[in-house]
């Protein structure tokens, strides 16, 4: 046979093998074919013809072996590093966790999946499994821990996790006698003690030449201690110059001033945290204090987060209690220790800033409070307010058998998703609440209630309740002593309204 076809010359040798083969070696770009070069059995791969290299001493060195640069999908003229597949023409077995609690992470389709769908899947145990050439690569949000990079490679990191605390806020009434609490009672004692002290010294100091503590001892009593609460409270240069004249007088206010003034500022600074810490902390103010309580503690099923508070934070086994289920998260936390559920729950952060999302579906728990996580809900949407207070850091990753040469490849796609914004996209959709994140951002905490507060307006009431039934019965045996026929119809001012007046102002008190 010899002949020329649409191909070219067809001829065969005595073997049946054609003549001179020869193929245009076409690069397919997009839907169009560009010719980058020959390829014949004479020469190999050129850019020149077949048909010019036969008139030509035949040239097979690697040297000559070229063809025009192809153009590669992504419209780069690099060349791409290609893959070398441990098992070589078999499709990968890529694991995914089988998740029954927030499923928005990783759902599963068909194919292989670390789980049976009814419980969270043990991730370690998937990890292993790849380990052991079960899978080639498992991908989820799998937490790089230490123990597992010590069996299987890990890609760059496409989420920020770690472990925090999650514990319910408890509706905390704030004590109506909230205002002692900033001092402890000797505190209290010593500054009454000092109260009556420096009363007593600036008596001594000023009796002898100020006719203001002058008159009868209740009298006088009355203008020290007047004297010196008022320096503890308002107007303090004003009573200094006005009511004490000795230059010794003087300097024992000014120091009483001075430690009135400290006082004063520690009280205001400890009582507004006094009243303002205790809404936020529901008793659990960190790990420490729920570890050392009895109270049990809940785990995610499947989390890392088991065996490290065992093996690391030496948390009982038995104190530990694993959560299978959403409803099972929300539950736990509602009902709290005493209840049946738990104290709190240590979990990753992406599955609390869900869980923050979506806790405000379920009634009555609106407020979720973690350490370094609070969420609450202000605009009637979970909102966030998050630190960054972790018991550990960690990642998500996604995990292959130690140098496969895909973890490479995958990490340099999650680091270009990570680079171009991508990352922080998926995490805003999925894990963030935009509609509620511009508005009402503080939360009102520091709003102080009337029930903090009742038990000094009773003593401060109580104290003007007596004080007017003593003028009142004061008034009262006046008028029943008073015998028109032998005085003058006037009604006299009462003793304590007049020595009051007295010692608020000096000259009325010097006249009198
Ligand atoms: N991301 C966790 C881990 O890698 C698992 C969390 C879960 O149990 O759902 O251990």
């Amino acid at each position: 046979m010899n002949f020329t076809g649409l191909t070219g010359q067809i001829q065969f040798d005595p073997q049946k093998d054609l003549i001179h083969p020869a193929y245009d070696v076409l690069n397919v770009v997009g839907t169009g074919l560009r010719t980058i070069g020959y390829w014949s059995n004479y020469s190999g791969l050129s850019v020149i013809t077949p048909e010019v290299l036969y008139t030509k001493p035949a040239n097979t060195s690697t040297s000559n072996q070229h063809l025009y640069n192809a153009i590669w999908p992504g419209e780069t003229t690099k060349r791409p590093r290609g893959w070398v597949f441990p098992n070589n023409g078999k499709p990968l077995r890529i694991a995914v966790p089988f998740r029954v609690t927030f499923e928005e992470f990783v759902k599963k389709d068909k194919g292989p999946a670390g789980g049976d769908g009814k419980r969270n899947p043990s991730f370690n145990s998937i990890v292993n499994d790849v380990a052991q050439n079960k899978y080639d690569a498992a991908v989820g949000d799998i937490a790089i821990t230490t123990n597992r990079t010590r069996i299987v490679d890990f890609t760059q990191p496409y989420m920020e996790s770690g472990l925090v605390v999650v514990a319910p806020v408890k509706e905390t009434k704030s004590s109506p006698w909230a205002f002692f609490k900033p001092f402890t009672i000797q505190m209290w004692g010593v500054t009454g003690v000092f109260f009556l002290f420096v009363g007593s010294v600036v008596w001594i100091l000023e009796h002898r030449m100020n006719p203001e503590f002058r008159g009868p001892p209740r009298k006088q009593l009355i203008t020290v201690f007047w004297l010196v609460l008022l320096t503890a409270t308002t107007s303090r240069e004003t009573r200094i110059r006005e009511n004490t004249l000795s230059t010794l007088g003087r300097c024992v206010l000014i120091f009483w001033l001075f430690v009135v003034l400290i006082i004063n500022s520690s009280y205001t600074a400890s009582l507004t945290s006094i009243l303002t810490v205790q809404q936020l902390s529901a008793g659990i103010t960190g790990i420490d204090s729920l570890i050392s309580s009895p109270d049990p503690i809940g785990v995610q099923d499947g989390s890392f987060a088991f065996n490290y508070l065992i093996d690391e934070l030496h948390v009982p086994k038995s104190q530990l209690r694993i959560i299978k289920s959403e409803a099972e998260y929300v539950s736990a936390l509602q009902q709290g220790p005493k209840g049946g559920g738990v104290a709190a729950i240590v979990d990753e952060l992406p599955y609390v800033e869900l869980f923050c999302l979506i806790a405000n579906a379920y009634s009555g728990l609106k407020q979720i409070e973690a350490e370094g996580v609070l969420c609450l809900s202000p605009c009637d949407d979970a909102q966030a307010i998050w630190s960054t207070q972790r018991l550990i850091l960690t990642v998500f990753g996604q995990a292959f058998q130690r140098d496969s040469p895909l973890a490479i490849d995958l990490s340099t796609a999650i680091l270009q998703l990570s680079e171009n914004g991508e990352l922080q996209r998926i995490h805003d959709k999925w894990l963030s609440n935009n509609e509620c994140s511009s508005q009402n951002n503080q939360v009102d905490d520091t709003v102080l209630s009337l029930s903090s507060f009742w038990g000094l307006y009773v003593i401060c009431g109580g104290a003007c309740a007596v004080s007017l039934v003593v003028f009142i019965c004061k008034v009262y045996c006046q008028f029943l002593r008073y015998d028109p026929e032998t005085e003058e119809p006037e009604i006299s001012e009462p003793e304590s309204a007049r020595s009051s007046r007295r010692s608020l102002t000096v000259r009325v008190a010097s006249r009198t």
